[in-house]
């Protein structure tokens, strides 16, 4: 069941912020250095093959048509030879150009995933979840383009030189004639890319906003259908759609306005070269076969040279993707292990909150000196108002959040000594809005424990009332769930959310809300598994409904982040009129 492992990333980052971004890179390209000096070898290669291949077209007109002492074939054959081999290099070249790509790529979208996966909560509440994914995708692609292309495109203009130096030696002023409109096309291509660039963004972010009003609008169609509002959304995708219209046909408009003339420019080229060639052809001083292969070598060294404004571009693209690259990367995850952890005392679930503070990253205040006790194997209803604090208890149990004052313990030793990996093993905790992965329910239930067998993951599902719809479907836990499998209703999802948990057999046990979806009547046959599985466990249980503060023989009263009341439901019940006011509210609700 568990996937092979794959190959980790062969190098990182340089860490060092001060270095420019290329210098961060470079441990990247180093380490598929092999075969991207393989490929630029065989380029280079293959580019010099290629600028025989007028010479040789020169001597064979010069010696076989004008002249006519030598044989035509001999001179047709070896252009066809050497076409032959500059094609298998040139193949060969593209190929391994192309892997050398592909592993950067590879390498890049790893060291992100990696680094996104040890970021904690804090993180993912400050960013957007689409700007991290155009993150991992776009400005990677940027990035590893211009690593594996940028230098494919610079061997390509030295060849250039090459080529130039072979005109040279063939006829000099022919060769300066002929060259003389690169630079300008040059110059051209760098202004064309200039005034493209700023559309080229346009369109890029465009095109994002397009695809975020067709995801939202997707995945919130049924929102859309229920309030009629299709002609709104419908409109609105036409805003963003026109955006990128208009965006395109400037692009559109500016390179329109460039290309023609760098094509003339060429064409120029050839009339020059004509014009000088012949009257030096007249006057004896070139040959007809001089002209022809300068015709070639105008068209064949034009390429880059109007590539040069586009690795400049890309160059510039791709030092903006790796900047917001590196910004993921260089966030240090907020929620780290000690490099030294003490042992871990032995798992027996007692809780101590001390005098806990916390405020969320965008500085909402969650807690306010909360201070609460709970032993081994007792089980606490958290009872408080919307908003009072009660998720966020368990999540600093798990250590999802560190609290800003204050400690929180388990047996006794802080949760910051404790190596992330042990405590969440013995945290289990089920949200209220569970989130199931688009694989079977098998796998989502032994999502904490991949090799879990079908008998395990069975019975977690039956303590958690899952095990009777999920045995009346066809395929039973085989099912495919989620977004591309098998729908289920908010209180299926719960129930496998907490099997998820169970199968861990945890020694805490949170549940947060975990029946608020599931109906009254299923959720008294999960409570009589329920209980038993609570005994022996530390268990806190948000609860809404009387029935699951039922659950409990001792019930805590959050309000504003502090423990305001603690005691018996019926104490509580006869003592506390925040209480009386909290249950009346939520029985409306419920
Ligand atoms: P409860 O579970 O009792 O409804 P929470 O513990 O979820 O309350 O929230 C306590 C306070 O913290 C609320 O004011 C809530 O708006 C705020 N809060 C909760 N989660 C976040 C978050 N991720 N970012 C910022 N504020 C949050
Ligand atoms: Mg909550």
């Amino acid at each position: 069941m568990t996937s092979p492992p794959r190959r980790a990333p062969r190098a990182g980052i340089d860490p060092d912020p001060a270095k420019t971004w290329l210098r961060r890179a470079w441990p990247l390209v180093r380490a598929h250095r092999a075969l991207l000096i393989t490929s630029l070898t065989l380029s280079f290669i293959g580019l010099i093959v290629q600028v025989q291949i007028p010479d040789l077209v020169r001597i064979g007109i010069d010696t076989a048509l004008v002249d006519r002492t030598a044989s035509l074939n001999r001179y047709v054959v070896l252009i066809a030879i050497l076409a032959v081999v500059q094609g298998v290099i040139n193949f060969l070249a593209r190929l391994y150009l192309l892997r050398t790509a592909y592993e950067l790529e590879y390498d890049l979208r790893n060291i992100v995933f990696n680094h996104l996966m040890r970021m904690s909560y804090g993180f993912y509440d400050r960013v957007q979840s689409g700007e991290l994914m155009s993150r991992a995708t776009s400005d990677i692609r940027a990035v590893q383009m211009y690593l594996a292309f940028g230098p494919s495109i610079l061997v390509q203009c030295m060849i250039a030189g090459i080529a130039f130096a072979l005109m040279l030696s063939i006829n000099a002023p022919l060769a300066v004639v002929a060259m003389a409109a690169m630079p300008v096309i040059a110059v051209l291509g760098v202004r064309m890319r200039k005034a493209v660039f700023p559309v080229s963004w346009l369109i890029q972010s465009r095109l994002a906003g397009v695809a975020t009003v067709v995801d939202e609008n997707i995945q919130g169609v049924r929102i859309v259908k229920a309030f009629a509002a299709e002609q709104r959304q419908i409109n609105s995708l036409a805003a963003a759609a026109d955006g990128v219209r208009w965006a395109y046909t400037t692009d559109a408009r500016i390179r329109s306005r460039w290309m023609p003339a760098m094509d003339n420019l060429s064409r120029v080229g050839l009339a020059l070269v004509l014009l000088v060639g012949g009257l030096m052809v007249l006057d004896g001083h070139a040959t007809i076969g001089t002209i022809v292969a300068f015709n070639s070598y105008v068209l064949m060294l034009q390429p880059p040279f109007r590539m040069l404004g586009m690795i400049i571009m890309m160059g510039q693209r791709a030092a903006a993707s790796a900047q917001r690259i590196y910004e993921i990367v260089d966030t240090p995850p907020d929620i780290s292990e000690k490099s030294e952890t003490p042992p871990s005392p032995p798992p027996r679930g007692d809780l101590r909150f001390e005098g806990v503070h916390f405020s969320y990253p965008d500085g909402t205040v969650a807690l306010r000196g909360l201070d609460l006790h709970i032993a081994p194997g007792e089980t606490v209803a958290l009872v408080g108002a919307t908003g009072s604090g009660k998720s966020t208890v368990g999540k600093l149990t798990a250590r999802f959040y560190d609290a800003g004052g204050g400690r929180v313990l388990l047996d006794g030793q802080d949760v910051r000594d404790y190596r992330l990996s042990t405590l969440r093993d013995r945290i289990g905790i089920v949200p209220d809005e569970p989130f199931l992965f688009s694989v079977s329910l098998h796998e989502n239930i032994a999502f904490g424990r991949p090799g879990a067998s079908r008998d395990e993951v069975e019975a977690a599902a039956r303590a958690a009332g899952a095990d009777e719809f999920i045995s009346q479907l066809p395929d039973g836990y085989d099912t495919v769930v989620g977004e591309r499998g098998y729908t289920l209703s908010g209180g299926q999802r719960q129930r496998v959310a907490i099997a998820r948990a169970l199968l861990l057999n945890p020694p805490v046990l949170i549940l947060d809300d975990a029946t608020s979806a599931v109906d009254v009547r299923v959720e008294h046959e999960i409570h009589a598994s329920l209980r038993g599985l609570m005994a022996g466990r530390t268990t806190i249980v948000v609860a809404h409904r009387l029935a699951t503060i039922g659950l409990a023989e001792r019930v805590v009263l959050i309000d504003d982040g502090r423990v305001v009341a603690d005691g018996t439901h019926a104490g509580l019940l006869a003592h506390s009129p925040k209480y009386r006011q909290v249950l009346a509210a939520q029985e409306v609700h419920a």
